[in-house]
């Protein structure tokens, strides 16, 4: 019988199998035909300590019983409270520049990135209101970025064959080039000439770019772009949906530049995974432009799920183990791992371009066509899933962001297959 489900990024007319996944524990994914595969991705970079994690479920079910939903706009509740808090003390601070003191939660990374970007705009409009700013409308953004799947997102992100249906509705963004090696201080020139033109606000993916292509950049050129936007005042906005809750090493990547941005998106790993939430944190500035006995400045954003308080009762229970447990030993343990396999893989002549960030890890395969729509990447994505790793490759670039709580003995699993597809795939072959 054919499903009546239509899957995202998946194209049907190619009658690729689609596995039935029945539960899951830890790293694994037990499958209904009775096979298992290792969680190489993190189930699309959202699992973090591990699926089913039992403080995380018993936290979901315990707030199913109790309270599961409540409008919000004007009417609060517990979890929502103790996850706003837990943000506030847990985000990237520094003596110098105003926290991030205000929480405003959404349910996915694509609206909480949607509500950064309105939040920015918002931000100038009401200054302009008071005569206190010109109105500002242009977002920078950063070559090679990935924001989300909406319009808005779509339009800050960039555009290929995966958004040009809807390219010519997309709105105008200035694009600041990938600051590749060698090549940072070109970004760095090209940021300081945008920002004098005073535009809204620079988006940007702290340290990596993920959809882009697990595309590292050092801390110091983080430091400086936000530097460079704080000198023009121009919002320096921070997507943390990807790198936040460890991935990169620290629980945020803005903790390794030392930077503190005005306006924060954060999801995938606020639950641990588990179920959906997300979260936008702004500066006081931000909070106090939208504050006012006026009606008209109120922040127009909402959404029906809108703090849910079973996927916030899932983010308490996510910042009490990271509270509580020692996360950052684990995925520092699981990243040396993966650099030491990493190095060895490396060797092998169908390899290029080993990279590693914290808890991610990447490579390239040099293959004879490796273009986004060679079909590589789903062969690839095939020959894993027969050998018993679910793993996403993004063209050519395979790379690994598994759950912290990967064992040793997958971890070499895993890098053996990766081994085996090189053999199979790679150019040299
Ligand atoms: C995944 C991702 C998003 C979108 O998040 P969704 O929850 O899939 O909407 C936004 N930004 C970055 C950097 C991401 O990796």
């Amino acid at each position: 019988m054919t499903s009546p489900v239509w899957h995202p990024f998946f194209q049907h007319g190619l009658n690729e199998p689609i596995p039935h996944v029945e539960r899951a524990e830890g790293a694994l994914l037990y499958l209904a035909d009775g096979r298992t595969l290792i969680d190489g991705i993190s189930s699309w970079w959202v699992t973090t300590h591990g699926h089913c994690h039992p403080r995380i479920a018993a936290a979901i079910a315990d707030q199913a019983g109790r309270l599961d939903q409540l409008i919000f706009a004007g009417y609060t509740h517990g979890p929502a409270e103790d996850v706003a808090r837990g943000l506030v003390d847990l985000a990237p601070r520094a003596a110098d520049r105003d926290p991030l003191a205000h929480v405003f939660f959404s349910d996915s990374g694509s609206t909480a990135v949607e509500v950064a970007l309105k939040m920015a705009l918002g931000y100038w409009h009401n200054l302009a209101l008071d005569g206190l700013a010109e109105a500002r409308h242009r977002i920078l953004v950063l070559q090679h970025s990935y924001h989300g799947d909406t319009i808005g997102t779509m339009s800050v992100g960039e555009r290929g064959v995966y958004n040009a249906a809807w390219s010519p509705l997309l709105f105008d963004v200035d694009t600041i080039p990938f600051p590749y090696e060698g090549q940072e201080q070109a970004t760095l020139d090209a940021l300081r000439a945008a920002c004098a033109q005073r535009p809204a606000a620079f988006i940007v993916e702290p340290l990596i770019l993920g959809a882009g292509g697990m595309l590292i950049y050092p801390a110091p050129v983080l430091r400086e772009m936000a530097a460079i936007c704080a000198r023009y005042d121009v919002l320096f906005i921070a997507d943390e949906v990807m790198t936040g809750w460890g991935r990169t090493g620290t629980l945020f990547a803005c903790e390794q530049a030392g930077v503190v941005p005005d306006i924060m998106a954060v999801a995938k790993g606020i639950t641990g995974g588990a179920i959906p939430l997300a979260a936008t944190l702004a500066t006081p500035r931000i909070f106090d432009a939208h504050k006012s006995t006026d009606r008209a400045r109120l922040f127009y954003h909402s959404s029906s799920y809108t703090a849910n308080a079973i996927a916030c009762a899932a983010a308490v229970a996510n910042l009490a183990i990271w509270r509580e447990e020692d996360v950052p030993g684990r995925i520092a343990a699981l990243s040396r791992g993966m650099a030491e396999r990493l190095e060895r893989l490396a060797r092998h002549p169908a390899f290029a371009n080993p990279r590693q960030l914290g808890a991610i890890a990447a490579i390239d395969l040099i293959a004879p066509d490796a273009g986004y729509l060679s079909g590589l990447a789903p062969r690839l994505r095939a020959f894993a899933q027969e050998n018993g790793v679910l793993l996403r490759p993004l063209g050519n670039t395979i790379y690994l962001m598994p759950p912290y709580c990967l064992d040793a003995d997958q971890l070499d699993h895993v890098f053996a297959v990766l081994q085996k597809a090189g053999e199979t795939f790679g150019a040299a072959a």
